[in-house]
């Protein structure tokens, strides 16, 4: 049975990266009939941000990203927080230390930064081992001796000499490392807790993983984590790995960081947890009036699509298509423009009654009654086509409501006379006796009455508009007129003429 999993660490929030690696996770279990896991990788103590789980989960929800199994879902491999699950690696450490796979390291801080400071490019491995102080050049007996003794040690991993490690990737095909390349990374540390090579490894057997997608920043580590599987439980039972490209700054500079963010003025999921305000105000895409249909949709394509050209893809239609075969190998470039296009393009798409109440919710902090329901669903059919985001329709909106604080005048008086004047005294008149107010019955006799007094109608509209609305811009201004009614209409009218 397929069954993946997303391992974030609780260091903070999620960054672009993290979210869309959920999201391939999620597509490609649906798209099986397989589970979706979130263990949560809490194993670096000093790192460990509070809240950060709980907006972890709050953002997968928010995506629709359901987990089948998780350390707030339950399941049946549960815990699902690895710090709830310490005791069980020491196990698997010990069975590496006595098959000569490990072995227990003595160094204190000061000792490795001296050999650091001596050794350029300084790593634990093949080259300097045996110049260090651990169970290999201690001897097994005087290093059972030092932890009964407790003196501090750690488990590090016992790296064979110059072999080849090779495993298949999904979307980079074969990939080889020489064993010389990498350090002999520490499993177990000093306070009993694994890291995440041992963890991970050990967890993704337990739980059953049948494929691992995580982001390309893993591959350095995908070694360590081959030949744990290899040394603990043969590799046949090995998932499959995945190394998501890297979602690069919007000129392909280098990898997308919180800071561009910032810069750039686009949200991200990642906060500055230190600044005690952030949970306030996540500055994430939902607080910026991103729909979620719209993120999940532009996540999506940020490395992968299904070669058709088609662009705007439902959820539903994700899980059918989606394949990690055509996961693009280099990395994915962010484009903030092309995020706020698929936002329009999934506002104009979705029903208005989906995000009714959210924007509803919007008006209310600008002190804008929207409680007439009838109206609110005519106003945002009316102007969805001109909104980016869910809060544009604040600015775009608020004058069927409420009738407009300042007035552009500037832009109507050069243009001004007496007959103009007489028009709109007219209108009132017109309007007042009319029986019908449709737009279009409006329009028509707003024309008739502009040819009567040698008028061009396109000269009359602008200042129309502009009592209606207070500026150049809105929809067609006989739909506006219609809206807010012959009352308003007359009174806005009126409020410029005197
Ligand atoms: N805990 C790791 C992280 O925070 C998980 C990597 C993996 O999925 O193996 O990214």
């Amino acid at each position: 049975k397929v069954r993946v999993r997303f391992a974030p660490s609780p260091t903070g929030g999620l960054h672009l990266g993290g979210v869309r690696t959920v999201l391939f996770n999620y597509l490609f279990a649906k798209q099986h009939g397989g589970d979706f896991i979130v263990r949560i990788e809490d194993t670096d103590q000093t790192r460990f941000v509070e809240g950060a789980e709980a907006y972890i989960f709050e953002t997968l929800q928010w995506c629709g990203l359901q987990p089948d199994e998780s350390a707030i879902h339950g399941g049946p491999f549960a815990p699902y927080r690895q710090s709830e699950r310490k005791p069980l690696y020491k196990e698997y450490a010990d069975k590496l230390i006595a098959a000569g796979q490990a072995y227990y390291a003595f160094d204190t801080a000061e000792e490795l930064d001296a050999k650091r400071k001596e050794i350029p490019n300084f790593q634990y491995n093949y080259a300097t081992r045996m110049s260090l102080k651990n169970s290999l050049t201690l001897g097994e007996a005087a290093a059972k001796q030092l932890i009964t003794d407790g003196v501090p040690y750690v488990v590090r991993i016992n790296l064979p000499d110059n072999e080849e490690v090779k495993f298949t990737d999904m979307i980079r095909g074969e990939v080889s490392f020489n064993t010389n390349q990498v350090d002999d990374k520490v499993l177990l540390k000093a306070d009993g807790m694994p890291t995440y090579h041992l963890a991970v490894v050990v967890d993704d057997y337990l739980m059953q993983i049948s494929h691992a997608f995580r982001g390309e920043e893993w591959l350095p580590s995908a070694p360590v984590h081959v030949l744990l599987w290899q040394y603990l439980f043969g590799l046949e039972n090995m998932p499959q790995w995945a190394h998501l490209p890297l979602i690069l700054k919007p000129d392909g500079n280098g990898k997308l960081s919180k800071r561009d963010g910032d810069r750039l003025g686009f949200p991200t999921f990642a906060m500055d947890w230190t600044d005690p305000k952030t949970k306030e105000v996540a500055i994430g895409f939902r607080e910026r009036g991103f729909l979620p249909e719209a993120f999940v949709n532009m996540l999506a394509a940020l490395g992968w699509n299904d070669g058709s050209g088609q662009e705007i893809f439902t959820m539903e239609e994700l899980i059918a298509k989606f394949s990690m075969e055509r996961v693009h190998k280099g990395g994915a470039k962010f484009d903030y423009e092309k995020a706020k296009w698929y936002n329009s393009e999934w506002i104009k798409k979705m029903p208005v009654t989906s995000y009714q109440l959210q924007v509803a919710g919007l008006f209310a902090n600008a002190g804008i009654d929207v409680s007439d329901n009838a109206k609110m669903l005519k106003v945002l059919e009316l102007v969805k086509d001109r909104c980016t985001f869910l809060n544009d329709f604040v600015q775009q909106a608020s004058f069927f409501f409420k009738a407009p604080e300042t007035i552009d005048i500037a832009a109507i008086k050069p243009k001004w006379d007496d007959k103009k004047h007489l028009f709109f005294i007219e209108l009132i008149k017109a309007i007042e006796l009319s029986s019908s107010f449709e737009a279009s019955d409006l329009e028509l006799e707003f024309k008739e009455m502009a040819a009567a007094n040698q008028l061009k109608p396109g000269e009359l509209m602008l200042p129309f508009r502009i009592m209606l609305v207070g500026g150049k811009f809105g929809p067609h201004v006989f739909d506006i007129a219609n809206i807010i009614g012959k009352a308003d209409t007359i009174s806005r009218i009126k409020k410029v003429l005197t």
